[in-house]
């Protein structure tokens, strides 16, 4: 090896690393967390609102009294009681024993992330279109990346993806010879989108995949975390087949612990065990021993209203801050739970060339190309309101604000943006290195 800056394994890398690239989030945080940024880019769950300390004295206690079993390796399938558990959390959505739903056909999984990156490896082969809503989760874009499949984006509108969309994105898709293997959707709080499908079009949508038979992957950590009312009932309580739901703790309880799951039908839940079992072994017999003493001992129904509580004042600061200040033809969702808003700036700016001026300024966010596979979103940008203090995210999006109103005028001076003026779009500033 040289040693210098080249990578000398270019020739060795598995054809699937190709289309890798760093997530634009990942390439942020290190800015981002610098005390000065006002960050509204990150997703992280605000977990300081947890009783912190009757936390710790649960996992002392679990360590003295069940040690021997919470520091072993567990069934690749995770932990019965665990399982139990989840079918409790998931009752509260309408999926249980009425709609086939049993602890039998649920996995165990480090965080959701995982158990896309199962359903991704048990369904698909280089080339396969996945169906998804354009914009999506980036961290579900980059697992179908890393499974070579080809992504069909259906576009969404204030009220989630769109039904006649997604029949034309079939229609296109079976046009063109080849077959969707199946549709990923995020139905509540999107991420980015922060938008709710409402109950006509999950029975449309449902209706729509059974029909061209496309398998529906319904990803939900979002779904407990409504501002108003109850929550609705998620996809797979309507249906006992077709669909496979995915779910997490990570924002009704921590992320740091890093569970999640899948529930499977029958068959496909043990080809998903099998997958695991090659990629990890077992999930974490530590972390599943705390989230299962968590939610079998401690009020987490009640930790759950002080989770929406919280999350819905920093919503409505950011949403007055958004009227308050942004420049007029920008546009944003109008979140009804969950952590997001996703921005639309008006004509002539894009997002992810702005982003060295505004950490110049002391803002961050997430450039919206990030969550589209086919490079669109440089007028869209997600701001998410989750983990800074109400005040903070007034501030962020003050800032936020006048970098765009800089912009504009510096648009309506050179006539390009400021950016591409300065001849810097796809050089990050140092701030972004
Ligand atoms: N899906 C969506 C839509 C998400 O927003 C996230 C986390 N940001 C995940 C899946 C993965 O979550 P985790 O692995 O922490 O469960």
């Amino acid at each position: 090896m040289t040693g210098t800056t080249l990578d000398d394994y270019t020739d060795r890398y598995a054809q699937r690393m190709r289309g890798m690239t760093a997530s634009e989030i990942r390439a942020l945080f290190a800015v981002a967390s610098r005390p000065e940024v006002v960050s509204l880019a990150g997703g992280s769950p605000y977990v300081s609102a947890l009783p912190l300390d009757a936390v710790g004295d649960m996992l002392g206690e679990l360590i003295t009294r069940h040690g021997a079993n919470a520091l072993q390796y567990c069934v690749g399938q995770g932990e019965m009681p665990l399982r139990e558990v989840i079918c409790e959390v998931m009752s509260l959505e309408g999926i249980d024993a009425s709609c086939g739903a049993s602890p039998d056909d649920v996995v165990i999984t480090v965080g959701a992330q995982q158990a896309l990156d199962l359903v991704s490896r048990v369904f698909l082969d280089p080339g396969d279109v996945v169906l998804a809503e354009g914009p999506s989760y980036v961290g579900a874009l980059g697992v179908f990346q890393a499974a070579q499949a080809d992504v069909v984006h259906v576009p969404m509108d204030e009220s989630g993806l769109i039904p006649e969309a997604l029949e034309e994105a079939l229609t296109a898709v079976a046009a063109s010879g080849r077959r969707a293997k199946f549709l990923y959707t995020v139905p509540n709080y999107h991420n980015p989108g922060g938008v709710t499908l409402p109950e006509d079009r999950r029975q449309r949508i449902l209706e729509i995949c059974q029909r061209g038979d496309v398998l529906v992957i319904e990803d939900n950590p979002y779904g407990l975390l409504g501002f108003d009312g109850d929550p609705l009932p998620a996809l797979r309580s309507r249906v006992r087949d077709g669909v496979i739901y995915l779910g997490t703790f990570s924002k009704t309880f921590s992320s740091g612990v890093r569970m999640g799951w899948a529930l499977a039908p029958h068959a496909v839940r043990e080809k998903l065990v099998m997958a695991s079992e090659a990629q990890i072994l077992c999930p974490s017999m530590l972390s599943q021993s705390v989230v299962t003493a968590y939610f079998q001992t401690m009020p987490w129904q009640e930790q759950l209203k002080t989770f929406r509580t919280l999350y819905a004042e920093r919503r409505d600061a950011a949403l007055s801050a958004l009227a308050d200040f942004m420049p007029p033809e920008t546009a944003w969702t109008h979140p009804g739970g969950g952590f997001f808003v996703w921005l639309t700036l008006p004509e002539g700016l894009d997002s992810k060339a702005m982003m060295p001026r505004a950490i110049h300024s002391r803002v961050a966010y997430v450039p919206g190309t990030g969550f589209y596979a086919d490079g669109s979103g440089q007028r869209n940008l997600r701001l998410s309101y989750c983990f800074p203090p109400p005040e903070r995210i007034r501030e962020g999006v003050r800032r936020l604000s006048s970098v765009m109103e800089q912009e504009l005028e510096l648009r309506a001076t050179f006539g390009a943006t400021a950016s591409d003026h300065s001849g810097r779009t796809d050089t990050p500033s140092p701030g972004l290195a």
